[in-house]
């Protein structure tokens, strides 16, 4: 039974949908029964929206204007999703530029508000928000987060990273992060969300123990029903656990960023006694993927985002098959994005979800595309399938498997007891030669610790550029 709580949360934002503009929740009820139509009304959903988003981009937008019309492209003149195959593929790059030139035309406009995303490296991505724009942005985070369980009014708690805008810049020095409607946004968490923001790890490298202990407390206390947090962090806990022989955590729930293979996820749930979601949701288009109790993947909010997986020369790959993340959003008319290339690698099946939702299903993320290793034999390995190797392997605590500008492979490994055992390294090592090619130098290195990103995130692999 659901408490009095959950229903006066709901019952509350059932009536600010009807008497004001903070209305997240009518799209709300609109985008959860959206995910039980067919797979076919869906698909004729995404092609209405999208044919409607084209041709306002193409009229009102001279970023696309001039992009298409040098390629010789008239959306009006498109039949089907497949002539979107014609449109050039955008990069962050070139949205940022286009910014810095005015061509989405923001300068002429009002009332908006900027998401910045976590820009690990380069430049500053910023995507400007309406409000009635970002309430269905907050739908879609909702329709995501329910599909656990969880409702509003239930704790909460979250383990960001240092660099997450939530924490406008207090660990990362950079003070302009924030998200958009930020004081709408923090009352909601607080109120409805009953979310606990704990200190995020603040530090290069893994293995301070202070900070672990403090979540540690922190989640013994608040007991959340759900909580949000990133893949190396779970791990540390789990680590500080059995080290000090602690009481195991009860936490029903838990969004983990980042891709664990099935066998290490399926240990994390028996030690934390929780059940492990994976949602594909950056800052900037908030609930694309989200994954259902079935645990196949996660599936593509298609009414609301259109999903590509593309190979080297911009064609669609075959299920199964890693591509680059190209998506399209469908509800931002401020600055469209539309055929925007994440720099993230994925993949998608062909067959349906048995939990009978129409969208369709994409694998979990198989990484950054900028850290594909370049192999010595050409061939592509996402980086996902190099860190399930070592995620496989219960022995094993934290690891980085990093490629330096010389071509040389190196697997920095923190074993849960020390010291690595040599058997350990000889089974790393096979199954990354097996993987990445006989002919690859690969070093397999006992490691105190991993070093983070500068933003607080931890790359299992990682290519180091010049
Ligand atoms: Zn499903």
């Amino acid at each position: 039974m659901q408490s009095i709580y959950t229903l006066f949360c709901e019952k509350s934002y059932d009536l600010l949908s009807l008497l004001t503009p903070c209305n997240a929740w009518k799209h709300f009820q609109l985008l959860q029964k959206n995910q039980w139509l067919s797979c076919d009304e869906l698909c004729h959903m995404r092609w209405q929206k999208l044919k409607q988003l084209l041709i306002f981009a193409y009229h009102t937008i001279p970023f696309y204007r001039t992009l298409w019309q040098s390629a010789g492209i008239q959306p009006e003149k498109f039949t089907s999703e497949r002539d979107m195959l014609d449109l050039p593929v955008v990069t962050k790059k070139e949205l940022i530029e286009a910014q810095k030139n005015d061509a989405f035309l923001l300068s002429k406009k009002h009332g908006f508000e900027m998401a910045y995303t976590s820009g690990t490296t380069g430049d500053r991505f910023q995507v400007p928000f309406t409000f009635a724009c970002y309430q269905k942005k907050y739908a879609n985070h909702l329709r995501q987060v329910y599909a656990c369980g969880w409702r509003l009014g239930m704790k909460s708690a979250a383990i960001h990273y240092s660099g997450h805008s939530q924490f406008k810049g207090k660990y990362s020095g950079r003070h302009e992060d924030r998200e958009p409607f930020m004081s709408f946004r923090e009352m909601a968490l607080k109120l409805a969300h009953r979310r606990k923001i704990l200190e995020p790890y603040n530090g290069i490298q893994t293995g301070d123990d202070t900070q672990v202990a403090s979540w540690y407390e922190a989640l013994m206390t608040y007991k959340p029903y759900m909580l949000e947090t990133m893949d190396y962090v779970l791990l540390m806990l789990r680590e500080y656990i059995e080290r000090n022989g602690l009481q195991p955590l009860h936490i029903p729930k838990t969004y983990v960023l980042g891709t664990y293979t099935k066998a290490l996820r399926e240990r994390l749930e028996s030690f934390f006694h929780t059940e492990i979601f994976n949602r594909f949701s950056p800052h900037e288009i908030e609930g694309v993927a989200y994954a259902c109790e079935v645990h196949r993947g996660m599936h593509m909010a298609i009414d609301s985002y259109h999903v590509e997986f593309l190979d080297d020369n911009g064609r669609p790959v075959e299920p199964e098959k890693t591509g680059f993340l190209v998506v399209t959003d469908l509800d931002n008319y401020l600055m469209p994005l539309i055929r925007y290339k994440l720099g993230d690698l994925g993949h998608y099946y062909a067959e349906p979800c048995t939990c009978g939702r129409g969208f369709p299903l994409m694998g979990d993320i198989d990484g950054r595309a900028r850290d594909l290793f370049a192999l010595k034999n050409r061939s592509v390995v996402a980086p996902a399938k190099i860190a399930a190797i070592l995620q496989d392997i219960p022995s094993v605590h934290l690891f980085q498997v990093v490629q330096d500008t010389s071509g040389n492979i190196t697997a920095f490994v923190v074993p849960v007891r020390k010291p690595l055992q040599k058997e350990t390294v000889v089974t790393i090592k096979n199954a990354l030669h097996k993987l990445l090619g006989e002919d690859e130098s690969i070093t397999v290195i006992e490691s105190d610790t991993i070093t983070l990103e500068p933003n607080g995130k931890c790359s299992f692999v990682k290519q180091i550029t010049p």
